[in-house]
This record gives structure tokens, C-alpha cells and sequence, in this order.
């Protein structure tokens, strides 16, 4: 094989096809399909991924490749069909695509090293084995200058030497030196004993080890023993000790040791279910699985045992959790039973941690891995089970380009391994659950909580009798009678504020009237600058009202208060209360998350003030009050999922509320107490919310009776961006077929970003085979387009956010 196809990094779609290359006689036998290379792209020299060997191009004067990037592949042949199909669909560059599934330090500024391997003794020369001798390890230039690269590359295919990257850029981070057992307790005590002289002060760090086995940093070690690093440094020499460096923020529970925990008998119920997922992975078919079981049914029993089954196979497995609920004690329960064959991938680790997550993958030291969304691209090659836990989580979808679902890729990567997939939740998204009725999934269904406990008791406060009785207050009379016997009792509270930043409604206080759109059944958007209300959905817009137009009230308003000013309010209140905020401000440094819940957990605070964010994974024994504050807020955002998510939230808080010994209460305060995703969620009745909805995405047309797609398009010029809108849409009349449903060319609701206005349209569909090919063409024409110089698009299939 003499040619590369390579795919450049040369953002446009002009070059988003591969380009042939001749491949040096020296790098002949070292490239291969998957790497990465730098070749010459006009006169610069750019990056590039290696798609396909072959013998013979079209084009006659090929230009050689510099040199490779990679000693091993970094994408494997099914991550290469999944790039393309993830382009195709996310309507992205092949390039976008590639680098999204790659851990980002093969995007960052690296240096590569390399190590020496058992079968490499005594088959390298001289000069480079001195060097491993002397430094164990050697910086990718040295070991270039002294025998040359494509030495080097032979190498490590022939296995005798490995190479890493290292992230070069650490940023300003803060670090702190861990040191930990290079191996386990027993081996540990093994090799002290073989050891015959020990420092004193070697000795009593070696007992503080066996008393206590874990990473210990140094500064923890010089606390209790003084001047330790030149004992630590030797430790290290006699690999009983190795060093570690985490950042400051991040607890480094990766290297925690972890209790060992054994799989449970399953209940009658928890084997129904699992039958099935189990048949699915012996006979090695492909199938969707619903898990429907409310929260504390046993479904993580359920994964654990499944990928037990799929171990014991020789099989590996993904499990996809939401990043906020990426949390230790969800770690914890896959390591307690795993141990070491699990990875762990979320944001909360460094460019350089991530990596090495990403490596033992690669590498094939794990089976498992537990991961945020990202993660469903773990380059595992032989895959038995996909889990995805709280399935409903919007998180699943990247916001972002490339704008792709984890749902969708792990029911890719499912069928290509013919393993099953289990989506999980309390409270399945309606798509979802629909596709179960209908039997494209399979539905499995725990209905009994493992404690046999009862859910919470659940109190409704209507605000707007509040605000008749004189009390203009946040809090209700209720609520903060309720708040104030916790605070007695020394039992701890938490307070949600159900508030998207983003948008605000406008809602009179005394009848709870919000405003409509005529046209959509769908609250308007306040617009504060224009003192404008509109629709996002069909572009309706009008002057805000003075007076309600339902009961002609002046106390019409627009709502949109934020944790800050409960904050206040609650100091006001009740001066000596301990109140800790969780939201988008406090948390936004790397790990704040993570801290605070911390500091709540260990009873530094009486109150958990916070976002949507402290909904899930919170498990305190001594949370005994839940208060929502205003139910209402995202139930009038102007998204046909705001019902849905409403529901999935109040279910979800109410279930953080007496999970243990002590009973848990909690106060729904709303201005529509008769709104039916505020019933059934104080009854926790998933099947009649989901009967109802399902009839209220009916007559809207929406999901899932219907598919969606968005496409936008933004600049600086209105006029511009309004005409390329037009002729997209004309396109797209004219192609797609007369059941379709396009809505627009309107505004978006966040009709200005940065100065550029944005414009889009609305594709509403049931069954489209040529859409993806003609979506394809739009994206071409406006490539095509001489105007379309700096105007941005964005074609978003199944859209989560329509703004
Ligand atoms: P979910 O994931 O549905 O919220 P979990 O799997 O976390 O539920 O189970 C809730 C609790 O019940 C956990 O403490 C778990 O250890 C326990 N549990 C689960 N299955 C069993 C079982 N078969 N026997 C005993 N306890 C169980
Ligand atoms: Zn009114
Ligand atoms: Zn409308």
C-alpha cells in the first residue's frame, strides 16, 4: 500500500472529502489506517487522519506525507464508519466528527513519550536501551535523535517499545503530589518484608500506609512525619511508592480503594427484568431495552449484573450517565464491584486524566466504562452491553457541534456489535416510552421501591391564594412553617429554584394566567428590550399587555427571579440560617459541584438553595424537607417539552426527600396547582402523565408523533440572513413531500447573538426516506452560495433546545 487517503484539518466543506497522499518508503510499514499524519495542504503543512490504504489514486502527481502523528491508530475501523455516519447525520465536517470521539489531549499540545517493554529487551540499540536504563523513560525527540523515527515506529509495532502522550500544557493549574501503593495490600506487605533495610522514618511511613492503604499526598505525610521526600524518593526507587500529581479541585477517587461489594440476590422483580437483557447478551443480539423502575427499584443491581454477564464473556461494556450525576457515590458502586477494570470519563478529570482513562480503554485494562455522554465513543472493540441511565437526561444530546444524541450512537454501535442496549429511568422521555408501546424497544419495568418506603408525602401550595391572603412572599406560609420546624429539629432542607436563565414568561399573580400564543398552544417570551411578547414556534408577536386580558388584573408581570434573590429574601427571613447556593454561579469552577454538596452533606449548612443541578444524585439521610419554589417557571418556557420536564423534575426533587430512616415532606409551591404535570408528579404517576402528554404533543404535532429539524442561520445582516432563510425554504418545499410540515423562515427566539440575527425554520415530519440526502443539499447550496461568505448554519436533527 503505497497511498493514504487522508481527511485534512482544513475547516471548510470544499475539503471535507479525503485527499490521496503518497506514503514515504521509510514510513511504509508504519502507517496505518486510524492515525494520524501531517501533510502538506497547499503551502502549509496541516493534520490529518488516515481513512483508507491503497495502491493506485485518480490523481497523478501525489505529494508525499511529512511524517505520522500516531505509532498506533487512534480511531479503529468501527469508529472510522461511525465518524462518517455521525457527519452524515450532524450534518458536520468528517474531521469534526473524528476529533469528537478523541480524548482532547490528542487536540492539545502533547509530547510524546516512550517506555521500554519486556519483549523489547535486547532488541534495541545500544544507545536508546542506555537511555531507558538511566531515565525509564524517553521524550519521543530524544529517541528520534538517537535512532531515528521510523525506528521508532517500527518499534512500537513490533511491540518492544510503548509510547503516551503527555499533555504539555497544565495550565496554571494548582498540583498536589499524591503518593500510592504500586501495588496491591498483599503484594504490598510482600515486598516490605523481602526488603531488608528500612530508613525510620521509611519504616513509619510504610505503617502508615499498611494502617491506612490509599493515596496519601505529601503534604499529608510531612504533617505527621516531618521532612519526608528524600524517604519518599526512595520508596519510589524501590517500587513500593509511586507518585501522582492531581489538581487541587478534584478528589482523586480513582485511585481510592474501593469496598468490595458482591452482586445481591435479585428479587422476583429485578429477574423479570433482567432475563431478557441477559438472553440478548448470550445469544449476541441486538436489542433496545426500556428499563422503566422508580428511583430506588434496583435498576443499578440490574446494570451491575448485566455487566457482570458480559465480563464473564470477555466482553466489554459502556455505561452512560449524566455528568451531574457523575458523582463519587455513583463511581463507587461500579468500582466496588469492578475494581480496576473500570474507567471513569468525565469533566471534572484534566486533559492529561482523561487521556490516560481514554488509553486503558485502548489498551484493552479495562472492561468497563463509566462516563458522561462523550464517553459513548470508547474505543472498546468488542462490546456486550451499552447502558444509558436516566435516559431522559437532555444532557444526551451535545449542544454543540457535531450535534449528536448518545442515544443514537449506542444504538449504532449496539447493532454493529449485536449487543443490547438498556436505556434506564424513573421518568422515560416520551419518545422513549412510546417506542416501547409500540415494541420497537423492549419494556422491562420495576414498579416496587426496594425499601418498600412509601414516596414522600407531597403538599401543593397554590401561590395565588398566598398573594390573596397578603403574602408576597416567595415563601409560602406553609413552606416556611415547614422550614422553620426543620431548622428546630436541626434536619436539613433543600430548595429548588425551577429556572431556565434563558427565557421568561409573562404571568398575571392574581388569576395565574400566562400568556398564549393563538396559533401554538405554547407560553410567549417576554422580550424586556422591546417590551415585546412573541412565539418561537411560529413567529407571533405582540406589545405586552398592561392589564390581563383574562381577569383585566394590573398585577401582570414577567417572572424570572433568580437564586441570588431567594438567597436574600430567605436571610431576611430567618437571619441565622446556613444557606449554601448551587447554580450556575457558584458551581463553575471545575469541581465546585462536587465541594458544596460536600459541605452540605457534613451538616455545614441547614439549606441547599439551587438550580435544576440539585435534582439529581443527592442521597442525605438527614434531608427531610423538600420545597419547590416556583413549579411554574419551566412549565411556560416556550418549549413543547416544558410539561415533560416539569414532571421528570418534581419527581425527581421529590424523591430526594426521605430516602432513609427520617420521613420526608415536600412542598410544591406553584401558581397552577391544576396543572396536570403538577398532579401527577405529587402522585408520581408516570403512565397517566405520559397518557396525557402523549395527546398533547398529538394535536400539536410534535414528537414523538412527529420528527424535527431545525436549521438556522445567522449574521450580521438581517436582510442577508432572512433571503438565504427564504431560498432554504423554497428548497426544501420543493424536495420534501406534501405531508411535511415546515414552519418559517421566522425569527429565533433569541432573534440576536453577538450582533448576528438568526433566522430558522421548523421541519416537522413523519416519514422523510430522502431527508438526510436533501438536508445534505441545503448544506451544499449554501456552501455554494457567493452571499453565504461568513453566514453561519446549523442544521440540528431531533433538537432538545429551540432557541
Ligand atoms: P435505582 O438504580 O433504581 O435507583 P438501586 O439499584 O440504587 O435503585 O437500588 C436501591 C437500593 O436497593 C440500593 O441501596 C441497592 O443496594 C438496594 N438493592 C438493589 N437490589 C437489591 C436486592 N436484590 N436485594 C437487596 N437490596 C437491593
Ligand atoms: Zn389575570
Ligand atoms: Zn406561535
Amino acid at each position: 500500500m503505497k497511498i493514504a487517503s487522508v481527511i485534512v484539518d482544513v475547516p471548510t466543506f470544499q475539503t471535507n472529502k479525503p485527499f490521496d497522499y503518497l506514503i514515504p518508503e521509510k514510513f511504509e510499514e508504519v502507517i496505518q489506517k486510524g492515525m494520524r499524519v501531517i501533510v502538506p495542504f497547499g503551502s502549509r503543512k496541516v493534520q490529518g487522519f488516515v481513512v483508507e490504504l491503497k495502491d493506485v489514486s485518480a490523481i497523478e502527481e501525489l505529494k508525499e506525507i511529512v511524517e505520522p502523528l500516531d505509532a498506533i491508530p487512534v480511531l479503529n475501523d468501527e469508529l472510522l464508519y461511525l465518524g462518517n455516519q455521525l457527519a452524515r447525520q450532524a450534518f458536520c465536517l468528517k474531521l469534526t466528527a473524528y476529533q469528537v470521539m478523541l480524548p482532547p489531549a490528542l487536540k492539545a499540545k502533547y509530547e510524546k513519550y516512550i517506555t521500554l517493554k519486556k519483549d523489547g529487551l535486547g532488541k534495541l540499540p545500544h544507545s536508546l536501551e542506555q537511555f531507558f536504563q538511566e531515565k525509564g523513560r524517553v521524550s519521543w525527540t530524544e529517541g528520534e535523535k538517537k535512532v531515528g523515527s521510523s525506528f521508532l515506529y517500527r518499534a512500537v509495532k513490533k511491540g518492544w517499545i510503548d509510547v503516551y502522550y503527555e499533555v504539555k500544557d497544565k495550565g496554571n493549574k494548582k498540583l498536589i503530589e499524591y503518593f500510592r501503593p504500586v501495588d496491591d495490600l498483599s503484594t504490598f506487605k510482600q515486598k516490605v518484608f523481602a526488603t531488608s533495610r528500612l530508613g525510620k522514618v521509611q519504616k513509619k511511613i510504610i505503617d502508615y500506609y499498611l494502617s491506612d492503604f490509599r493515596p496519601h499526598s505529601t503534604t499529608e505525610l510531612s504533617k505527621q512525619f516531618g521532612n519526608v521526600r528524600g524517604s519518599l524518593q526512595s520508596l519510589e526507587r524501590m517500587e513500593l511508592l509511586k507518585s501522582e500529581s492531581f489538581e487541587q479541585y478534584r478528589d482523586p477517587y480513582k485511585n481510592r480503594t474501593f469496598t468490595k461489594t458482591k452482586p445481591l440476590l435479585l428479587t422476583e422483580d429485578q429477574k423479570r427484568a433482567i432475563g431478557p437483557i441477559v438472553q440478548t447478551i448470550e445469544k449476541e443480539l441486538h436489542q433496545v431495552f426500556l428499563l422503566y423502575g422508580i428511583t430506588g427499584s434496583g435498576k443499578t443491581e440490574i446494570y451491575l449484573q448485566s455487566i457482570q454477564e458480559v465480563i464473564r464473556r470477555g466482553k466489554e461494556a459502556i455505561v452512560l450517565v449524566p455528568e451531574i450525576s457523575l458523582t463519587p457515590q455513583m463511581v463507587e458502586r461500579f468500582k466496588g464491584r469492578f475494581g480496576d477494570k473500570v474507567a471513569v470519563l468525565h469533566s471534572g478529570l484534566s486533559v492529561g486524566e482523561k487521556y490516560d482513562e481514554w488509553r486503558k480503554v485502548q489498551r484493552k485494562e479495562v472492561q468497563v466504562v463509566v462516563g458522561a455522554r462523550s464517553a459513548i465513543f470508547a474505543p472498546f472493540e468488542n462490546l456486550g452491553v451499552i447502558i444509558i441511565d436516566e435516559e431522559h437526561e437532555t444532557s444526551y444530546k451535545q449542544e454543540e457541534v457535531p450535534r449528536y444524541h448518545a442515544r443514537d450512537i449506542a444504538i449504532l454501535r449496539g447493532k454493529m456489535h449485536r449487543c443490547p442496549v438498556v436505556l434506564g429511568s424513573a421518568t422515560p422521555s416520551l419518545e422513549s416510552f412510546a417506542r416501547a408501546q409500540k415494541g420497537v424497544y423492549r419494556l422491562l419495568t420495576l414498579e416496587k421501591r426496594m425499601n418498600e418506603k412509601g414516596l414522600p408525602d407531597v403538599q401543593i401550595v397554590d401561590m395565588r391564594e398566598e398573594l390573596r391572603t397578603g403574602n408576597r412572599s416567595m415563601f409560602s406560609r406553609l413552606l416556611l412553617e415547614k422550614i422553620k420546624e426543620r431548622l428546630s429539629r436541626k434536619e436539613q432542607i433543600v430548595l429548588l429554584l425551577n429556572r431556565r436563565g434563558y427565557s421568561s414568561f409573562v404571568m398575571c399573580r392574581d388569576c395565574g394566567n400566562v400568556l398564549q400564543c393563538p396559533n401554538c398552544e405554547i407560553s410567549l417570551t417576554y422580550h424586556k428590550v422591546t417590551n415585546e411578547v412573541k412565539c418561537h414556534y411560529c413567529g407571533y408577536e405582540a406589545r405586552t399587555p398592561n392589564v390581563c386580558p383574562d381577569c383585566g388584573s394590573e398585577h401582570i408581570r414577567f417572572f424570572g427571579s433568580g437564586t441570588q434573590k431567594v438567597e436574600e429574601e430567605l436571610g431576611k427571613l430567618l437571619p441565622n440560617v446556613r444557606t449554601i447556593r448551587m447554580d450556575v454561579d457558584t458551581t463553575r469552577k471545575k469541581g465546585a459541584h462536587e465541594k458544596l454538596l460536600k459541605a452540605f452533606e457534613e451538616k455545614k449548612a441547614d439549606i441547599l438553595l439551587g438550580t435544576q443541578m440539585i435534582a439529581k444524585g443527592l442521597d442525605f439521610p438527614n434531608i427531610t424537607l423538600v420545597g419547590v419554589l416556583t413549579a411554574d417557571t419551566m412549565l411556560h418556557i416556550s418549549d413543547f417539552r416544558a410539561s415533560e420536564k416539569t414532571f421528570q423534575l418534581l419527581t425527581q426533587v421529590s424523591g430526594r426527600a426521605g430516602r432513609h430512616e427520617l420521613p420526608g415532606e415536600v412542598v410544591i409551591q406553584t401558581y397552577t396547582p391544576e396543572h396536570y404535570s403538577i398532579q401527577l408528579a405529587q402522585k408520581q404517576d408516570f403512565r397517566q402523565f405520559y397518557q396525557r402528554e402523549m395527546i398533547m404533543r398529538k394535536n400539536g404535532q410534535y414528537p414523538p408523533f412527529y420528527y424535527l429539524v431545525q436549521i438556522q442561520v445567522s449574521h450580521e445582516n438581517l436582510q442577508l440572513v432572512v433571503s438565504i432563510m427564504e431560498k432554504i425554504v423554497l428548497f426544501l418545499r420543493s424536495k420534501l413531500s406534501k405531508e411535511v410540515l415546515i414552519l418559517g423562515p421566522s425569527a429565533s427566539p433569541i432573534g440576536k447573538i453577538k450582533n448576528k440575527y438568526r433566522y430558522q425554520c421548523l421541519i416537522k415530519y413523519k416519514k422523510e426516506p430522502d431527508l438526510i440526502d436533501i438536508l445534505q443539499k441545503v448544506q451544499e447550496m449554501f456552501q455554494q452560495d457567493q452571499r453565504s461568505k461568513n453566514v453561519s448554519i446549523s442544521i440540528d436533527l431531533n433538537p432538545y433546545t429551540l432557541m
